[in-house]
């Protein structure tokens, strides 16, 4: 049951096909991407260690073969292979993945950079609520200390002014609905009014996991609407409850693979996608067919020779919080060598047409580029509460354009499998990326 229950946990938390960004920092399981609150609690850049090897046949004239386009193919065969096994960051597997990557863009001609961060695996902590001896599964969310507190409940509502009405909450457990506030915010009220531990209650179904974005004191989980509505019964009562937050895992290492034209060469144009999965997903859709749109595109740009300035990145622990897209804009900021732009791949596989996420003129290129070439592709936003790497760039200031097939529903489950995809689909999103890409290398060229 509680191997059953982690494994629901991870899958949905990292529904997020990458972080959280919504007023509560909390990130709901239907969203696409990935993973909990992608906020401050994560990769640390002085963390960084790096080792980059020459490409394989020694020169930088790029030893890639076959046609310079895109070939959907191609794409596929990496997205099989990345797609075996799922890649959870921190573990063996990611490392297998890290090295074909690597292995692959070597080929090609590019100089390689594995890339090692730490990150914080917060958000992935399963706590436990007990009422009266009956066992709730709970999430200890982000900022949360780990620690068991058992106490008369009291139910809160919002945890604002109304919810609390004034109320002594001290030795407590407060018990309060999701919602209007952030969590940050319901714990600094229940804190402030004595309360020795927080559940929130999610206001729809499912799980969420969510960041308190400043260190607490005290214990705060959250639990899911399903089961949190006896709790809040119980609350009513003034009924005991306990709360089991684990302790914190500490910061875990993961990877990032990097590519340039030669070693220290700068990036002006960077195009990348994440290549972690959460636990027990294969990840085909999210992400390997991102990261194998990247290799064919690595490929297929080199066949020409290498183009100077243009970089490629599989980025590692995007669910947890895209903390390897934040290490590597930390490490590139840090050296005034920021890209000018940034072209994410997240969810390539599935879908009815070629999504572009981006408001600056670089995505309205990507939607003429594909228009004049036959390609179907409309303008598209991600879903509530979710995001992906473009956005440390983004962050940072750097103009991005994010490609997506936009079909989310089989993400960060078993189901999200290589026979699943459709080439067709991951092909027209190459092709797309490709003219963008080429666009933006000439553009910058041009000064
Ligand atoms: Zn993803």
């Amino acid at each position: 049951m509680r191997a059953l229950f982690l494994f629901a946990l991870f899958v949905t938390l990292a529904a997020t096909a990458c972080s959280g960004r919504a007023e509560d920092r909390g990130t709901q399981s239907t969203s696409p991407r990935t993973a909990p609150a992608s906020s401050e609690s994560t990769s640390t850049p002085g963390a960084v260690a790096r080792e980059a090897t020459p490409p394989v046949g020694g020169g930088p004239t790029g030893s890639a073969s076959g046609p310079a386009e895109h070939d959907g193919a191609r794409a596929m065969s990496h997205l099989r292979k990345l797609a075996d096994e799922p890649r959870v960051s921190g573990t063996a597997a990611e490392q297998r993945g890290a090295e074909y990557i690597a292995e692959q863009l070597r080929a090609y001609g590019y100089t390689v950079e594995v890339m090692a961060f730490d990150f914080d695996t917060d958000p992935f902590r399963a706590g436990e609520v007990r009422v009266e001896g009956a066992s709730i599964e709970a999430v200890t969310l982000a900022g949360s200390p780990g620690g068991k507190v058992r106490a008369s409940s009291i139910y809160v509502g919002l945890a604002d002014e109304v919810g609390i009405g004034g109320r002594d909450l001290g030795g407590r457990v407060a018990v309060a609905d999701r919602g209007t506030l952030n969590f940050g915010a319901k714990y600094e009220n229940v804190k402030a009014a004595g309360a020795i531990g927080l559940v929130v209650v999610n206001n729809r179904p499912g799980w969420f996991s969510g960041n308190l974005t400043t260190g607490a004191t005290i214990p705060v989980v959250g639990v899911t609407q399903e089961e949190g509505r006896a709790l809040v019964e119980a609350a009513k009562d003034g009924r005991e409850v306990e709360i089991d937050a684990p302790p914190t895992a500490g910061p875990t290492g993961a990877l990032n693979v990097i590519a340039r034209a030669a070693a220290g060469a700068r990036c002006t144009v960077l195009v990348g996608g994440h290549f972690d999965t959460v636990p027990s997903a294969p990840g085909a859709n999210d992400n390997a067919s991102g990261v194998a749109n990247t290799l064919e595109l690595a490929r297929a740009l080199a066949a020409d020779g290498l183009d100077e300035g243009l970089c490629f990145a599989a980025f590692g622990a995007e669910e947890s919080g895209l903390n390897g897209s934040k290490a590597l804009v930390a490490d590139l900021k840090s050296r005034g060598a920021l890209p000018a732009y940034m072209v994410n791949l997240d969810v390539t596989g599935i879908g009815g047409q070629v999504e572009v996420i981006g408001t600056g003129p670089a995505s309205q290129l990507a939607l003429r580029l594909a228009k004049e070439a036959g390609i179907e592709a409309v303008p598209s936003r991600l879903p509530p509460n979710s995001g992906s790497d473009h956005q440390s760039f983004a962050d940072a200031g750097v103009e991005t354009v994010y490609f997506t097939s936009g079909d989310f529903s089989t993400i960060h489950s078993p189901e999200d499998v290589a026979a699943a995809i459709d080439q067709a689909m991951l092909d027209r999103i190459g092709d797309s990326a490709l003219l963008t890409v080429k666009a933006l290398l000439e553009e910058v060229a041009a000064g």
